[in-house]
């Protein structure tokens, strides 16, 4: 007999974990299961995000961060030093603190909204049974009235660079290099190429990243990848676009890369390739037969709005349907499904879901491209700040970059904002509470914002909008 459940949740990355906490504060009796285990051998919840993403990579882009300063800020404040060397066995020991910390921390509070985790390969089987293969070898069923698919995603392999552990790598293998690589090789100019490669860029590795589309981070503003490619280029990450790479062979002396671009045929010896051309659906394995939940061609399961499967009681949420592969979207849909099971109204707003790339400078952005707008006539006006002209950036001597903002030409409705600059991450968040509380240019426009501080060139960008910006002539 199946062990009986409200709420049956498969994977606790960061949309699982969120699904099962919400609904175990709603009072649902919920089973939270996953299969992955960290390097010590041990069971480690959180997923991709707190094992092999997000929190170890801004772990070593903030470590890899302070050894750029110390080089190439510190002397503008008037701070020089002479004996300073890279641990990087003690870096990546900090960041391994730090996902042990975090994905214990899950447990914890597992624990405390008593939460049942089962560790091992949870499959779906009809009748919302789920079959857990536990890392003993033991099996368990379990039986849900809901079961929450949350099994995230894995890197995407190219056939002809297959992953070794060693020479070529995905974030996996990058974030746990025991040193510095000589000759860095990314594929894929996406956010994780760009975040990993600027890690080992700072670090002092000689970093070429091969990206196939011609345009350098089409999915952001126009103007804002303008800037960062510059900003990039002046930190010595040599970006290619428009490289095809067709192989890759491992050899004694380096990974031999041959590839296509606009010039013919191209070739590059480096030391280690990172491959990051996206992440699949990790839906192999998941479904037994009969259970009526469908999958599209590129294995993601196929949901409507509000995460539902279609099949009675069994809802799919994060990097495992369609969206963007954001943990944050993962939190919201997590808490959005444990509300509806609940029979409370669970809502996730695609439109305001805030993109971030935590390269130096960062870049930021909520709502629609200038592309986006021009491309749908959708009749819009902009305003823009730079960085150089607020106090706060200059004296923190971080001046590169803007703010747009961009609104509605009638209506004044803000349809976007676009960022990159210091601290972005963070500024970003105030073009999406506007954007959720259906605000204007103009309301932004006339909100007080403390002087010296970053957001001044939010306020600045508002101004902007109907040409009054106070620090620029309009
Ligand atoms: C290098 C890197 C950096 C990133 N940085 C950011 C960032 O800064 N910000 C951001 O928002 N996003 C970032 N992401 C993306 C983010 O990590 C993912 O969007 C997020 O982790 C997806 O959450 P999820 O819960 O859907 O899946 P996952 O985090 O992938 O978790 C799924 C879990 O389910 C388990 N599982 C899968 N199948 C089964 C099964 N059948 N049985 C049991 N367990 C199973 C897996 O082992 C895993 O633990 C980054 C990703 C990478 C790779």
């Amino acid at each position: 007999m199946a062990e009986q459940y409200d709420v049956v949740v498969i994977g606790a990355g960061p949309a699982g974990y969120h699904a099962a906490i919400r609904a175990a504060q709603l009072g649902l009796k919920t089973a939270c299961i996953d299969a992955a285990v960290w390097k010590d051998g041990k069971p480690a919840l959180g997923g991709t995000c707190l094992r092999v993403g997000c929190i170890p990579s801004k772990a070593l882009l903030d470590s890899s961060r302070q050894w750029h300063n110390l080089h190439h800020l510190f002397a503008e404040h008037g701070i020089t030093t002479s004996d300073a060397k890279i641990d990087v066995a003690a870096m990546v020991g900090r960041k391994d603190r730090i996902v042990k910390q975090f994905t214990g921390g899950i447990a914890q509070l597992f624990k405390a909204n008593r939460i049942t985790a089962y560790y091992g390969f949870g499959v779906l089987h009809p009748d919302r049974i789920v079959k857990v293969k536990q890392h003993d070898g033991s099996e368990v069923e379990l039986q849900g009235k809901h079961v929450i698919l949350a099994a995230g995603s894995d890197s995407i392999e190219l056939p002809f660079a297959k992953f070794d552990g060693d020479r070529i790598v995905d974030n996996v293998g990058a974030l746990d290099f025991s040193e510095v690589p000589k000759r860095l090789g990314v594929i894929g100019a996406g956010v994780i190429g760009l975040e990993l490669g600027s890690v080992w860029k700072r670090l002092g590795a000689e970093v070429t990243i091969l990206e196939a589309m011609p345009d350098f981070l089409a999915a952001a503003d126009a103007e804002v990848s303008k800037v960062a490619a510059r900003e990039f280029k002046k930190q010595g990450l040599d970006i290619r676009l428009g490289a095809k790479v067709s192989k890759a062979e491992v050899k004694k002396d380096g990974v031999h890369l041959s590839y296509t671009d606009a010039k013919g045929e191209q070739s590059l010896v480096v030391d280690k390739l990172l491959v990051a051309v996206g992440r699949r659906a990790a839906t192999k394995g998941l479904l037994a037969d009969g259970t009526g939940v469908k999958l599209d061609q590129r294995g993601m399961i196929e949901v409507d709005a509000h995460c539902a499967t279609g099949v009675e009681g069994v809802w799919a949420i994060g990097d495992c349907v369609r969206g963007p592969m954001l943990a944050h979207k993962g939190f919201e849909e997590g808490i959005a499904v444990a509300e509806l099971i609940a029979g409370l109204p669970g809502h996730v707003n695609f439109d305001t879901i805030p993109w971030v790339i935590y390269t130096e400078p960062e870049i930021a952005w909520v709502g629609k491209t200038e592309q986006q707008l021009k491309a749908e006539g959708i009749p819009y006006k902009a305003g823009s700040f730079p960085f150089a002209a607020i106090g706060r950036a200059v004296a923190m001597a971080e001046p590169a970059g803007f703010v747009k903002v961009l609104a509605h030409e009638e209506t004044d409705r803000i349809l976007g904002m676009h960022l990159v600059g210091v601290n972005v991450s963070e500024l970003v968040h105030e073009g999406v509470l506007a954007m959720e509380f259906h605000g204007s240019a103009e309301d932004l426009a006339r909100i007080c914002h403390a002087h010296p501080t970053l957001s001044e060139a939010i306020h600045d960008a508002a101004m902007a909008v109907d040409k009054r910006a106070i620090h620029k002539a309009n």
